[in-house]
């Protein structure tokens, strides 16, 4: 007779196809059946760590319930075993063994090669001490909020189990908004966990200049040798790589070098790695590989949250109304929000009772909305509003149907298909989308974008439907 265990694959083939692959990876991959109890009533699984179980539960509950009551409707509690030291950590520990037992050689190699470089040319490297990390990026001064709250799930997650959960890690985002904060939080951590730990930051243009000099100088194997040493390797704004195809071919026997001797590496940029031009499909594969995480806009309430942690350190006196009204004014990242903290700094050092006043708020604003940020703003708040009204008229439906319960077919799919212009045009958050959508879970809205991307893929209607709607946005641009 077939067992729950048998069944297992099936909940585990069903819960692939309703999360994201690298989250899959991430989160289920180690998932394991462990028994059922109570008369099936009851069914245990095992996971490798707690924080693991703690983000089944808070992320995927839902789609682990549903796969599971798929084959086992009887279940109602699901309870989950941490599984301390096992089979499979004895594994691992054994593999490291004998890689480290590989790696001997190579250590030798190394100390040859940094002996060569203290005592010659090759100064454009940085000395086996020098990390490059800046020290006033840490996660005691990063404000956790809603649009960076994933990103920073990952970071501890990777700090927890550096080079096996993922590698890589990548994360993207646009300007000012904290993934170089991030990146080099993690390597602040991981040096205070460990001292030893061979760190390296580095902005991708700086890799790029040292391949030129090496190349140029016939140091290519010194060049090797000193990033293939490194346990931690945090490589920014890898954009800058496009279209620099020899420097990219380099990098990816590193990154291929490292990654098989479970290297942690972690990179940068401003688009998601579908979405970067000029970079070879094998490099960008490579960079999907573990877990691809981004940082979005952060909302009104997490600009708040920042706005009083960076008051705070700086010890500056604003009035709850001051700062909603900057928060609300300054929307766009938060480079530009300690901008104008920095200005009302500068300000109050020089007004005599060293007081920041309504008055000089506002004429702080106006300066500020000047610079064409809140012309922005307006532009993107109409265009979301443009998306919505195409989305409405093409399906005839009223924007309330979009937000409410319904679940007829195409309410639901007129629904999923704004979901997914809002995030992949609008650039809206997961978490945000879902408020905007009568407070649905994150997950719900993961869910509707990825379903509308793999119909696109396969559906010649749905991709008609997706490009009438776009043809009535553009429709209501003035030129
Ligand atoms: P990016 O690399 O994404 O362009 P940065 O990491 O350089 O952005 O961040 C820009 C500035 O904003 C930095 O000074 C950084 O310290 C600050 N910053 C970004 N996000 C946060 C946050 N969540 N909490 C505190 N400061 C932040
Ligand atoms: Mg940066």
């Amino acid at each position: 007779m077939a067992t729950t265990f048998d069944y297992w694959p099936l909940v585990m083939d069903s819960l692939k196809t309703h999360v994201s692959g690298s989250n899959y990876k991430a989160w289920f991959s180690r998932l394991e059946f462990i028994s059922t109890s109570n008369q099936g009533r009851k069914i245990i699984l095992g996971v490798p760590s707690l924080f693991n179980k703690n983000y089944i539960e808070n992320r995927y509950k839902t789609e682990l319930r549903d796969a599971i009551s798929k084959y086992f409707p009887q279940v109602i509690h699901i309870d989950f075993q941490i599984n301390t030291p096992s089979d499979t950590s004895t594994a691992e520990a054994q593999q490291e063994i004998i890689s480290n037992l590989q790696e001997r050689p190579r250590l030798e190699d190394r100390e040859v090669a940094e002996h060569n470089d203290t005592n010659n040319i090759s100064s454009y490297l940085p000395k086996r001490n020098i990390n490059n990390l800046n020290p006033k990026y840490t996660f005691e001064n990063f404000v956790i909020a809603e649009h960076n709250e994933m990103a920073v799930n990952v970071a501890k997650a990777v700090i927890d189990q550096p080079g096996t959960l993922y590698s890589p890690v990548f994360l993207y985002g646009g300007v000012g908004l904290g993934k170089t904060h991030l990146m080099q939080a993690i390597g602040q951590r991981m040096l205070e966990l460990n001292p030893s730990c061979n760190i390296k930051y580095i902005t991708s243009e700086t890799f790029l200049n040292q391949f030129q000099i090496a190349l140029r100088k016939r140091e290519m194997e010194a060049f090797k040798s000193f990033y293939r040493s490194i346990d931690l390797l945090l490589i920014d704004d890898i954009q800058f790589l496009a279209g620099k195809e020899s420097t990219q071919t380099e990098f990816f026997h590193t990154f291929n070098t490292l990654h098989q001797l479970n290297k942690q590496i972690i990179l940068t940029a401003d688009k998601a790695p579908n979405e970067i031009k000029g970079i070879e499909e094998r490099l960008l594969s490579r960079f999907s590989m573990g877990m691809v995480v981004d940082i979005s806009q952060p909302d009104l309430e997490s600009r708040i949250a920042i706005l009083n942690d960076k008051i705070e350190r700086l010890g500056l006196r604003l009035t709850s109304d001051q700062i909603q009204r900057i928060a609300m004014a300054v929307d766009t990242n938060v480079r530009e929000l300690e901008g104008v903290l920095n200005k009302i700094q500068g300000k109050a050092m020089f007004s005599p009772s060293n007081e920041f006043t309504d008055n000089d708020l506002d004429s702080l604003l106006v300066h500020y909305k000047r610079s064409s940020q809140i012309s922005e703003l307006g532009t993107h708040m109409n265009h979301t509003e443009h998306v919505i009204q195409s989305v409405c008229k093409f399906f005839s439906l009223d924007k309330k149907d979009l937000v409410g319960p319904s679940r007829q077919q195409n309410i639901a799919l007129a629904r999923q298909i704004l979901m997914w212009f809002m995030k992949n045009d609008l650039g809206f958050s997961y978490v945000a989308i879902g408020k905007m959508f009568g407070g649905r879970d994150h997950s719900t809205v993961m869910h509707a974008t990825q379903k509308i991307d793999k119909l696109r893929a396969s559906n010649s209607q749905v991709q008609e439907h997706i490009a009438v709607i776009k043809e009535l946005t553009n429709q209501f641009q003035p030129n």
